[in-house]
């Protein structure tokens, strides 16, 4: 291991929870070089919801490769592309009645975030944004600006400006109506808030804590940017492609972003890709004036088509992550009520996209290296990683999932002593 100890920056993170050497992946499984198998409710942060190396992706992927398909194609029209967008058009627009313009920034959530603001600000003509307490957005300048965690923005060293950011659903506990401060500060002259082209928001925020906004108060949000002449930009780079249950995790708001940021499992193997959804009004894009060199991923546009096509033609998988969605939610359930009078918790989420939150300082990490001992890999989230986070691929097995949240029970009582 002391390659990486040796050679590699301090800045790596996950590999300091889990310091083993992964060296094959299959399904909801690592491997290691020791030959130990592991369970993976971290998904790679949202980036592999079909599980590892999926089978029906890896066959024409491997076939592309094999028939010397374009690999890197910058924004050239190629096969790979043209099937990918009348795939993406076929499956996901069309049904859903969206019509979105589809725009291919650089392959990463922050640069797809980073597309979309400045496209607001292109079309708005407007340089503030408004953002929620504890947004995470992404780790470029633009993104950071728009994120809430205050490590994460200390690492820009330079002042994150252009944005004001407003309380985000249940921030006050229900103790004020939605929205109170924000329409107040829109609406009075003399509240000193900058003009704003848009909002940017996560229907459930991921790296946040997992936090849910209710379904009222994201319709409300549309609303008052509706209103208002705000811009509403839904960053789904996490939430998006089946998390919650439906392809977008705005589905069940009944709502139209007028922008939406998609990345991390698109490509459904772990792929780079990214995409900015895009109002055709608003497409106000002059021919290069975003661009990326390696925007045009050609292996991962056609493994995303193969994963709308074998995953997305039916609700099958749609169903299937929201009940297996309630069945973590019950076990969670069960692993709150058994640690009463030990510890203070609470669970949160939505679909698959679930957490424990423990008041106690630490616990969340402990619990989350004691489920590591048993070969369980879960990060935390939450501004102080209060939050034990489970992003499984919605691919796993029932089996699987209840041998996780076994090893999740167990790991809580080992730790809370309850
Ligand atoms: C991960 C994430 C990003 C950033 O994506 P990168 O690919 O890491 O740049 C942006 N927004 C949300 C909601 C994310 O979860």
């Amino acid at each position: 291991m002391t390659v990486f100890e040796d050679l590699e920056s301090e800045v790596r993170s996950y590999c300091r929870n889990w310091p083993v050497v992964f060296d094959t992946a299959k399904g909801s499984r690592l491997t290691d070089v020791d030959g130990n198998s592991y369970l993976d409710f971290f998904g790679g942060a949202g980036a592999l919801n079909y599980g590892h190396n999926p089978e029906v992706l890896k066959g024409p992927l491997l076939e592309y490769f094999q028939r010397d398909g374009i690999t890197h194609g910058l924004d050239m029209y190629t096969t790979a592309k043209g099937e990918f967008l009348h795939t993406f058009e076929d499956v996901i627009l069309k049904p859903r009645g969206l019509d979105y313009k589809v725009q291919f920034p650089g392959p990463t959530g922050a640069n797809a975030v980073e597309s979309a603001l400045k496209l607001a600000r292109k079309i708005t003509g407007k340089e503030a944004l408004i953002n929620f307490t504890n947004a995470f957005h992404g780790m470029t300048l633009g993104a950071l600006s728009v994120t809430g965690n205050s490590m994460k923005r200390g690492g820009a060293g330079i002042p994150l400006v252009h944005s004001t950011p407003m309380p985000f659903d249940n921030y006050f506990d229900g103790k004020f109506p939605d929205f109170l401060w924000f329409e107040k500060v829109l609406d009075d002259a003399g509240s000193s808030l900058n003009d704003p082209a848009a909002v940017i928001v996560e229907t459930v925020q991921g790296e946040g804590g997992l936090n849910p906004a209710r379904i009222e108060w994201l319709q409300g949000l549309r609303d008052l940017c509706t209103r208002k002449g705000l811009l509403m930009i839904v960053d789904d780079v996490q939430m998006g492609c089946g998390r919650t249950g439906p392809f977008f995790s705005f589905e069940i708001a009944g709502i139209q972003p007028d922008i939406v940021t998609i990345s991390k499992s698109i490509s459904g193997y772990g792929l780079p890709m990214a995409l900015v959804l895009i109002k055709p009004e608003y497409d106000q894009w002059g021919p290069g004036e975003h661009n990326g060199t390696f925007r045009g991923n050609n292996p991962a546009f056609v493994t995303a088509t193969h994963t709308l096509r074998h995953w997305w033609s039916d609700d099958v998988l749609e169903r299937d992550t929201l009940r297996k969605g309630e069945k973590i939610e019950e076990a969670f359930a069960k692993i709150v009520k058994d640690t009463t009078g030990t510890t203070e918790c609470f669970q949160k989420g939505r679909g698959m996209a679930r957490g424990i939150q423990f008041d106690e300082e630490g616990l969340a990490e402990k619990v989350a290296a004691k489920a590591f001992e048993h070969r369980l890999l879960l990060e935390t989230a939450g501004p102080d990683d209060e939050v034990l986070k489970l992003l499984p691929p919605l691919t796993t097995s029932d089996d699987e999932l209840d041998e996780g949240l076994a090893i999740i029970a167990e790991s809580v009582r080992t730790v809370t002593g309850s």
